[in-house]
């Protein structure tokens, strides 16, 4: 098991290091929020133990970013202890809250604890004949693996987290743009959207309903 560690405390590093290697995880390290998503683009770790001070950004930002393509459980790690910090984290998808200075022990636990968990949520995301691999980013329509750009693999693995929901055209494009950091405009929305379709060969549009001067909803049942 993999364990992605975003910490730029050398002291914290070595320590943590140790401990999680001597557990038997492999141990993978970044200093900054960048050299965090550089090595996402190559890794997938099991685990991400993230600290919100980082010298190029913080860690609210990079676990926003995160969740919008992972589901792997994350565990913030860091001084800061007022509630609103702590709700902060949870509501961008944290999976727990540890206060440093911690405890070896209990940090280990609650580690082992959501890795037990994470067996059942890597499971592929579903709706109707189509699966998205969150793990190895591979969709497949009927069984056959569909190749989507990373655009369009983004905008449909957040709309097959949450089938049901109505997205609403600004909320795709404001997730898009922050995740790709190029602008996307509406039109280039709609043309997305469009190819999305023909790829999942929904081209008139069961799968991923136009809820007209609204915006889209993935139909589960399609
Ligand atoms: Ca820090």
């Amino acid at each position: 098991m993999k364990i992605l560690l975003v910490e730029d405390n050398e002291a914290i590093i070595m320590g943590l290091e140790y401990l999680l290697e001597q557990e038997g995880y492999t141990c993978l390290v970044a200093r900054r929020r960048r050299e965090a998503e550089r090595l996402l683009e190559k890794e997938c770790p099991d685990l991400l133990l993230l600290d919100i001070g980082l010298p190029d950004g913080d860690g609210y930002q990079l676990c926003q970013t995160i969740r919008k393509q992972y589901a792997f459980p994350i565990i913030f790690l860091t001084a800061r202890e007022e509630e609103e910090d702590v709700v902060r984290a949870f509501d961008l998808g944290a999976d727990d809250y540890v206060i440093k200075p911690f405890r070896n022990r209990e940090l280990l636990s609650r580690i082992k604890n959501l890795l037990r968990r994470g067996d059942r949520s890597s499971t592929p995301l579903r709706c109707g004949n189509i699966t998205l691999d969150t793990e190895t980013g591979r969709v497949r329509v009927a069984g056959e693996e569909v190749t989507l750009t990373r655009l369009e693999y983004k905008i449909l693995s957040s709309m097959m987290s949450r089938p049901g929901k109505l997205f609403t055209r600004e909320e795709i494009l404001a997730e898009v743009w922050d995740i790709s950091g190029n602008f996307v405009n509406d039109n280039t929305l709609s043309v997305t959207m469009t190819r999305i379709r023909e790829k999942l060969g929904d081209v008139d549009g069961r799968v991923i309903k136009t809820v007209r001067g609204m915006g889209y909803r993935m139909e589960n049942e399609a």
